[in-house]
């Protein structure tokens, strides 16, 4: 048996590498990996080799959203079995800080999470992971669609931080990955309009595709005065930030409802100026996710019952051979491709 892995080389370069067979540790299982979708995350450390500023050490391997078929199981693992098949929950935590105890293990300091440097991500044929990270798929799921709960873990997150409920409007600016995953998300739990503005009409097309009520093209559209008009002027129950951008992100103070909620989901780098008087007069609340806990289950039953038809995000797929493409492709067509999967 081959283990091949997609190695980071240098750069905006991949190269595939054979790495040994891994073998399951006790509380480990491996799997072979069958699907792995690329990340913003992956394709921003694929493009600029740096992390917090600083240079990460090369080669390395990129990848955490993955799925795949378990073929070894070590000692004393009883939650999966050979031959099942799982998704990953790619959160490895120290399991006894505060945090962790505390269930919002998402924010443990000590977590290895596959992908982000030092350690190595899931592009690869075989690895071993902690079988408590691995979450049985349903016949019904596929293995592509697994590798897609763990975005599908950060919409459902974001919806659930912005406590959306039946009958709401809901505004997500940003129409990309986890835009449309938090849309997806909010529908799902009930949300009466999903409002979606982005700069590219392409993407708003998805987002009608995917189900949004209404789309503001913010290429051309004041996104205040639409999202002013189409809610009868009381502005939105919840807003989700999911463009990772600071003028958007200003934005939201006028665009949230008296007495609603403001979810930062993006990755908003740098300083925002923001008017808090203007929030602080709708008594408005600011709410911001960091990845997800406790809800790879969740995902899976969203998915295996209809409810969230989450391949509809897999706009493009790619062979394992042409990683490089499908990276180029996450990297320099931004606003065609909503996620690139990589199958194994
Ligand atoms: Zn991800
Ligand atoms: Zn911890």
């Amino acid at each position: 048996m081959r283990n091949r892995a997609a190695y980071m080389v240098t750069p905006g370069k991949m190269e595939i590498r054979e790495l040994p067979m891994p073998q399951a540790q006790p509380g480990e299982v491996v799997l072979k990996i069958e699907y792995v979708g690329v990340c913003g995350s992956d394709a921003h450390f694929f493009e600029s080799g740096m992390r917090k500023g600083k240079a990460f050490d090369l080669p390395f391997i990129l990848g955490h959203e993955c799925a795949g078929t378990v073929t070894q199981v070590g000692a004393g693992v009883q939650n999966v079995a050979v031959g099942d098949r799982v998704c990953f929950e790619p959160q490895i935590t120290c399991g006894v800080c505060p945090e962790c105890r505390s269930g919002r293990y998402n924010l443990c300091k000590d977590v290895r999470f596959p992908s982000v440097p030092p350690y190595d991500g899931m592009l690869r044929d075989y690895a071993a992971i902690p079988a408590h990270l691995a979450f049985k798929l349903p016949d019904n799921v596929s293995s592509l669609e697994g590798a897609l709960i763990e975005p599908l873990a950060v919409g459902l997150s974001a919806a659930s931080r912005g406590d959306v409920t039946l009958g709401q409007d809901v505004v997500i600016l940003g129409a990309g990955c986890i835009g449309l995953l938090t849309m997806m998300a909010c529908k799902a739990r009930g949300a009466g309009r999903v409002i979606v503005s982005d700069l590219f009409s392409k993407r708003l097309d998805k987002a009608l595709e995917l189900g949004a009520d209404a789309v503001i093209d913010a290429s051309t559209e004041d996104t205040m005065a639409r999202v002013t008009e189409l809610t009868e002027g009381r502005g939105a129950d919840v807003v989700f930030e999911t463009a990772g951008n600071s003028h958007t992100a200003a934005e939201t103070s006028d665009l949230v409802r008296r007495g609603g909620v403001i979810v930062f989901v993006g990755n908003i780098n740098g300083e925002t100026p923001y008017r808090f008087m203007d929030l602080m007069y709708k008594e408005g609340e600011i709410r911001t996710i960091y990845r997800y806990h406790n809800n790879f289950p969740t995902a899976i039953r969203a998915v295996s019952t209809g409810r969230i038809d989450v391949k509809a995000i897999a706009s493009h797929q790619f062979d394992f051979q042409n990683v490089q493409e499908a990276f180029d492709a996450a990297l320099y067509q931004r606003q065609d491709v909503v996620k690139a999967v990589i199958k194994l």
